[in-house]
């Protein structure tokens, strides 16, 4: 019996352990760390053999095939192990991807995966298919193959994730973006990381849709130097196309084929441009899949986000207060900001993965009169922002950042939790810092 060896025991590669026994192979799974009690239950049900707390690899490196949980990085002892005896490394949804005849609709970028995944997925929904959601998001896509039956599959997919694919095909590809981020895991070179976003066109044909937004510079130079055999549509709001999706004033037009859809962008309920580009993104995956205009509408005004990402917490005393956690990087931060239509107090700071605050310059001169530093070590923050702001003070908890803010909010203005920073000196992760700023806007 082939033997199949999972590296990583949460939600992927669990998902991945239970497919591979339901397949039939002979399956163990191995972490590093500890194994959740949710997931240990899973694997006793399937009688999943698995180990935590280390690597054996008398028991790995006897495998025909490893499925690598996409947190660990290739660099892994283990992994490098592997590579040297010639095993087959793959990701999740390179395994799942072989037991699925599912349609599959996979979104890449630097930033906006989440929000656009949920978004084709809510669209999708609505116009009443049998869809599954997957990747990064939820229930992991092996598992839903392996318990579950979908006719499409909608599928958020991080540079990680297209590192291990190998055959995967996606029918409909979308690449939102590409801005410098993870570059530690790619050997801190841009192409390689261009490289792996790019993966995700692999295999496609020229019945497939590949969806990229050509404001985007970096992506528009690199299409030039892969061959793309699926049919290209762009998404702008900078110049106007023939096909795919372009704004003229403030309506957003589509164009699929003969069929098109129009919407005025100020009628999408998620705000600010780079949800206009999401919804671009997702309209067009709709016309793609037929869907018609009516739903299309109903589905861009109704949709209200995802949690930590511009989510509306509350008003209290006519000040707006809204939770952009998720904002880890200088660029997720300089589209909050570009949003806002207030003055703004911006609650910053926290794990800096090497920020070039100048991106957002000028829109804190213009928007921000204050900025609460929600963070163990802030002295960047001053020295970007000490000319460029009235007042920076520091703070070491949510509670005490929402009560600074709340005092130098003005009638009118929006406190803006949007950080640039990984959450990880102060709170478990950019969840927890959400909730938690949550809970005190709640109690003030
Ligand atoms: P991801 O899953 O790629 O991390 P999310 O949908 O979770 O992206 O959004 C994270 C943050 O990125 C949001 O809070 C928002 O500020 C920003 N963002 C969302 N969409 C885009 C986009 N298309 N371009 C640039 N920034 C975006």
């Amino acid at each position: 019996m082939e033997r199949i060896v999972v590296l990583g025991g949460r939600e992927s590669g669990v998902g991945a352990a239970v497919l591979a026994k339901v397949k039939g192979f002979d399956v163990f799974l191995s972490d590093m760390s500890h194994i959740g009690n949710d997931y240990k239950q899973l694997l006793d049900k399937y009688e999943i053999e698995y180990e935590e707390g280390g690597h054996s690899p008398e028991k790995i490196l006897n495998a025909q095939c490893i499925i690598k949980s996409p947190g660990i990085p290739e660099t892994a002892s283990i992994v490098q192990e592997a590579y040297a005896r010639s095993i087959d490394v793959i990701s999740e949804i390179e395994f799942a991807g072989k037991y699925d005849n599912a349609k599959k609709i996979c979104i890449t970028g630097s930033n906006g995966k989440t929000t656009t995944t949920t978004l084709i997925y809510y669209l999708l929904q609505k116009a009443g298919l049998n869809v599954g959601l997957g990747g990064n998001i939820g229930k992991s896509y092996a598992l839903q193959v392996a318990t579950e039956h979908h006719d499409i599959y909608v599928l958020e997919l991080s540079s990680f994730q297209l590192d291990g694919m190998y055959e995967f095909k996606a029918d409909i590809a979308v690449l939102l973006n590409i801005t410098p981020d993870h570059l530690d895991r790619y050997d801190h070179n841009m192409q390689n990381y261009i490289n792996a976003k790019f993966r995700i066109t692999r295999n496609m044909s020229a019945d497939d849709c590949f969806i990229f937004c050509s404001d985007d510079e970096v992506t528009v130079k690199a299409i030039k130097d892969i061959i793309i055999k699926a049919r290209q549509l762009p998404f702008t709001q900078e110049s106007v196309v023939e096909q795919g999706a372009y704004l003229e004033n403030n309506t957003m037009i589509v164009r699929y084929g003969d069929d098109s859809y129009q919407m005025n962008i100020n009628e999408i309920g998620i705000e600010g441009k780079h949800n206009v580009y999401n919804s671009m993104a997702a309209a067009l995956a709709g016309k793609i899949m037929h869907v018609g205009n009516s739903v299309i509408r109903e589905a861009l005004t109704n949709f209200t986000g995802v949690e930590h990402r511009l989510e509306k917490v509350l008003s209290i005393k006519d000040v707006m207060y809204i939770n952009d956690s998720k904002a880890t990087n200088v660029n997720s931060t300089w589209y909050a900001l570009e949003s806002m239509k207030t003055p703004v107090v911006l609650i910053l700071g926290g794990t800096d993965k090497g920020n070039d605050y100048s991106v957002i310059f000028d829109l804190v001169k213009r928007k921000v009169h204050s900025i609460v530093c929600l963070g163990i070590d802030n002295k960047k923050i001053h020295d970007n922002f000490e000319d460029k702001v009235e007042q920076i003070v520091d703070t070491l908890s949510a509670e005490e950042a929402v009560r600074v803010a709340s005092k130098l909010a003005k009638s009118g203005d929006t406190v803006l939790l949007s950080p640039c920073c990984a959450s990880f000196d102060l709170f478990k992760n950019y969840e927890d810092r959400g909730r938690q700023f949550k809970e005190a806007v709640r109690r003030l």
